[in-house]
């Protein structure tokens, strides 16, 4: 399979600046890091897509051999190529991109992603509750798709309680410090084994890692912090998306317990189906049809597009069937939008399934002339081509 572009992957141009490339780094990192996005294959790829286009492009030397010689510039061991670089290799790299602290996420409001990568965690770092991914269908038409577009949707989600301002606590009464790990969320044991003292961490049972309890539970929420809700959700979907494509916004989904951290809101596009065009990856594809005095003697025709009607000449003598390709008149892309697919137009000479006696004697009188009879020596080069194209 083909790589995509290492700029196309981390979404920015040509000429980015360090600091630009490490902040569509850190963006994409956060975005699709595997402990937001648990079980989700697809974010693993993308995850792994943008570490390896980051150790590429934030390497001067590797930079100027990607940007010279593409993919090839970069040798076996350039890139990783599917095999150089693991997790552990992505997670190292994140000392400096977010800011030091032994590999965590010290610019992520105390977000643990600890326990990936087998590196050392602080024992400090207390647990943050992550609401869940909410999915949603969203119905598309090809003029939304054109253009892109922000939808403002109804959903039924978890929402912070209002009664006790998503702390899970009853008004008033506040929080305690766990008082068995003192705040840590997690607790230490020491056991005496023949290999001498060992000591074992694991989450704090009494508070589940949160290092906080509460004294007295919100009766709205019963110590949640969440409760069951509605909320209008607004969201850019940006133009060229496909059918069955997903898009992920980062926290709009389900609020997180306890004043958590917001899950993802997971978009599934459908696209409707258009009652007058095709489409066919970026390309849009229309049928219309001209007389046969149109097609003999030319003309000029308007047709739709998704962005207003265009005319185009019909020359002399159109062969019915012909396919007129109007660049730039299709869909744009989903990872370039300043690229467009075409319009390809089939054009046909409408041909009458009954006529009446005045039209066969129009017909017939047609017929007697030696210029409208079919030349067996003119034939359609282009259908040999294209059943070379069927058999090869
Ligand atoms: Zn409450
Ligand atoms: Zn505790």
């Amino acid at each position: 399979m083909a790589k995509r572009d290492y700029y196309e992957v981390l979404g920015v141009s040509k000429n980015a600046s360090e600091d630009e490339l490490k902040k569509a780094y850190r963006k994409l990192a956060l975005k699709y890091h595997p402990d937001r996005n648990p079980g989700d294959k697809e974010a693993e790829e993308k995850f792994k897509e943008a570490a390896e286009a980051y150790s590429v492009l934030s390497d001067k030397d590797k930079r100027a051999r990607y940007d010279q010689f593409g993919e090839a510039g970069l040798g076996d061991n350039g890139g990783f190529g599917g095999a150089g670089m693991n997790m552990d290799d992505i997670f190292s790299m994140f000392g400096d991109l977010f800011g030091g602290h032994g590999g965590g996420f010290g610019g992520f409001g105390g977000f643990d992603f600890g326990g990936f990568g087998g590196s050392s965690r602080s024992s400090q770092r207390r647990r943050v509750n992550k609401g869940s991914n909410l999915r949603i269908r969203l119905k598309m038409t090809l003029e939304d798709i054109a253009n892109g577009v922000e939808k403002k949707i109804k959903v039924n989600k978890y929402i912070p309680c209002k009664d006790c301002g998503g702390s899970g606590a009853r008004q008033g009464s506040g929080m305690d410090t766990c008082p068995q790990c003192h705040g840590s969320g997690v607790v230490i044991q020491t056991q005496r084994t023949i290999l001498g003292q060992m000591q074992t961490q694991s989450v704090c049972p009494t508070c589940a890692g949160e290092g906080k309890i509460i004294k007295d539970k919100c009766p709205n929420c019963h110590g949640d912090g969440i409760v069951k809700g509605e909320e209008i959700i607004s969201i850019n979907i940006p133009a060229g998306v496909q059918d069955g494509m997903q898009l992920s916004f980062s926290g709009k989904g389900n609020a997180g317990a306890r004043n958590g951290v917001a899950g993802d809101l997971i978009v599934s596009i459908e696209e409707v189906k258009h009652d007058q065009f095709e489409r066919n990856g970026n390309d849009l594809c229309l049928q219309t049809y001209i007389t046969f005095p149109q097609a003999v003697e030319g003309t000029t025709i308007e047709v739709p597009t998704l962005s207003g009607k265009v005319k185009f000449k019909i020359e002399q003598g159109m062969p019915s069937g012909k396919i007129y390709r109007l660049r730039g008149k299709g869909l744009p892309d989903f990872n370039n939008p300043y690229s467009k697919g075409d319009l390809l137009v089939r054009v046909d000479v409408w041909v009458p399934k009954n006529t009446t006696k005045q039209e066969r004697e129009v017909l017939d009188k047609l017929e007697t002339f030696d210029n409208f009879k079919p030349n067996p020596t003119q034939k359609d080069k282009s259908f040999f081509d294209k059943m070379k194209d069927i058999f090869s």
